[in-house]
């Protein structure tokens, strides 16, 4: 790829992110579609709206500079999106799955605000001013969602999941002590227990190998003495 002048570069972000947008419109529907609670899939779908004006936007944009908005793929986006099908056709609990949508949803916003204030700081250089107004204003739609998914998930969403958590650990430690009679009992039910045993089997081989994410204390559903250094989830 050849650069001659910064005119270009914008003109690459620009086709960029109306690939990225385009991309996202078809997305967030999915998206909306797995969220378990209606407050997430209105968000969502609020989105979809403004992402729609969004690519609008883009098209007045490229008008203002005069240049075709089409003619790029956004890889980071194709790629953001393909996590985002992994949440989506995940199975479990589904507060835990509503706070990995909202994740996922949020690493999407902080691509694009980077990508549109990287945008619009160009367009100022060069004296494009209708256009940086324009992708200032998606810019700041796009902030406002990545806040509004932040509070979605510490007014609740998340709490849940995290509570699911605290519930789910003596359930799995029930279902792995009783899965030595498990033969005595229908076989259906002995499926299930072990397929329990393997979920728990893995859990602990991930944990064992990978350091603790998100700060999590590393004993965390481990059947272990109490240490005065690791405390329970510290919130
Ligand atoms: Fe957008
Ligand atoms: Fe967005």
């Amino acid at each position: 790829m050849k650069i001659n002048s910064l005119h270009e570069v914008l003109t690459d972000y620009v086709r960029d992110l109306y690939n990225a947008e385009s991309q996202l419109v078809k997305a967030l529907p999915k998206m909306a579609k797995a969220a378990s609670t209606p407050e997430l899939r209105g968000a969502f779908e609020e989105h979809l709206g403004q992402t729609r004006g969004h690519v609008e936007r883009l098209e007045q944009v490229c008008e203002d500079l005069g240049i075709k908005p089409k003619g790029k793929t956004c890889h980071a986006m194709k790629g953001l999106i393909e996590e985002g099908q992994e949440v989506i056709s995940s199975t479990g609990d589904p507060a835990a799955k509503d706070a990995a949508l909202i994740g996922a949803a949020q690493k999407v916003e902080h691509y694009e605000i980077a990508a549109y204030g990287t945008a619009r700081t160009f367009a100022r250089v060069l004296g494009e001013l209708a256009a940086a107004d324009l992708l200032q204003t998606t810019l700041d739609e796009e902030k406002a969602t990545d806040e509004k998914l932040t509070a979605m998930a510490e007014s609740g969403l998340n709490r849940e999941a995290a509570e699911g958590d605290a519930a789910d650990a003596p359930r799995e430690d029930a279902i792995a002590d009783r899965s030595t009679a498990a033969l005595d009992e229908s076989e259906a039910d002995s499926e299930d227990a072990e397929e329990a045993e393997m979920r728990t089997g893995e859990d602990d081989d991930s944990d064992a190998a990978a350091p603790t994410p998100r700060g999590e204390p590393p004993a965390g559903r481990r059947r272990r003495p109490p240490s005065p250094t690791v405390t329970r989830r510290g919130r």
